[in-house]
């Protein structure tokens, strides 16, 4: 291991590698931070002094089926122009997480093949880890859903909580994709979302009264409900 394979392997930069322990069945990496890639959050001076260390431990990809640990013994940082103090969070983490980017981008690459289960058994995390990347790249990939091409939808509700609440979904029919989903099953829980649609466009509905919500919000719609022919 090497400071150049931790960056090519990991993605691991701003830090120097120490040494490797091999013992517990796992590799620990210990690695220092360096002066690199620092810049004032606050004024974006780059003069500062060190304030201070800790050892931080972080999740990384695992080597063969081995467990791999960095252990970062990082700095706190204080900005000599504006005196800010802080930990300093480096390109290769993620916020406050106890895993590197690597080891996110690994788990959620995984689970495209297997379970959340499956991918956290092999990782050897626990599954409400696993549970919370999936959950993150979920809703970076579907926080905004274009709706330009979709010119018929269906509207659906479904129960949860033992039949005492509904949740209406709205499905381009065309992909099949969801493109909405709202808790609630009233005209007002839909209204805002047909409020964002301004174009026309053709509505199949399994849901009694939410015709009215449609032809208000949208233009020339055409509505259907093939269980009331
Ligand atoms: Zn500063």
């Amino acid at each position: 291991m090497s400071t150049s394979m931790l960056y090519h392997a990991f993605g691991a930069s701003g830090i120097k590698y120490i040494t490797t322990d091999y013992s517990d069945g796992q590799i620990t990496i210990k690695a220092e931070m360096t002066t690199q890639c620092l810049q004032c959050p606050k004024c974006s001076n780059c003069q500062f002094k060190f304030r201070g260390k800790r050892l931080r431990r972080l999740h990384a990809p695992p080597i063969g089926k081995k467990k791999t640990f960095l252990d970062v013994i990082l700095h706190r940082v204080e900005c000599a122009k504006c005196s800010h103090l802080y930990w300093p969070v480096l390109p290769f983490m993620k916020e406050t997480k106890r895993m590197t980017r690597s080891f996110i981008r690994l788990a959620g690459e995984l689970l495209a093949f297997g379970t959340i289960q499956d991918v956290a058994e092999f990782l050897g995390v626990g599954w409400d880890t696993i549970k919370r990347i999936h959950k993150n790249d979920l809703q970076a990939k579907y926080r905004t859903i274009p709706l330009e091409d979709v010119e018929y939808v269906s509207i659906d509700e479904f129960s949860i909580k033992k039949g005492h609440k509904y949740m209406t979904v709205v499905t381009d029919l065309q992909s099949g994709a969801i493109i909405h989903a709202v808790e609630g099953r009233k005209k007002e829980d839909i209204a805002p979302f047909f409020k964002k649609l301004k174009k026309k466009f053709k509505a199949e509905s399994h849901l009694h009264g939410h015709e009215s919500v449609i032809h208000t919000r949208c233009e020339g719609i055409l509505t259907r409900d093939r269980y009331c022919i």
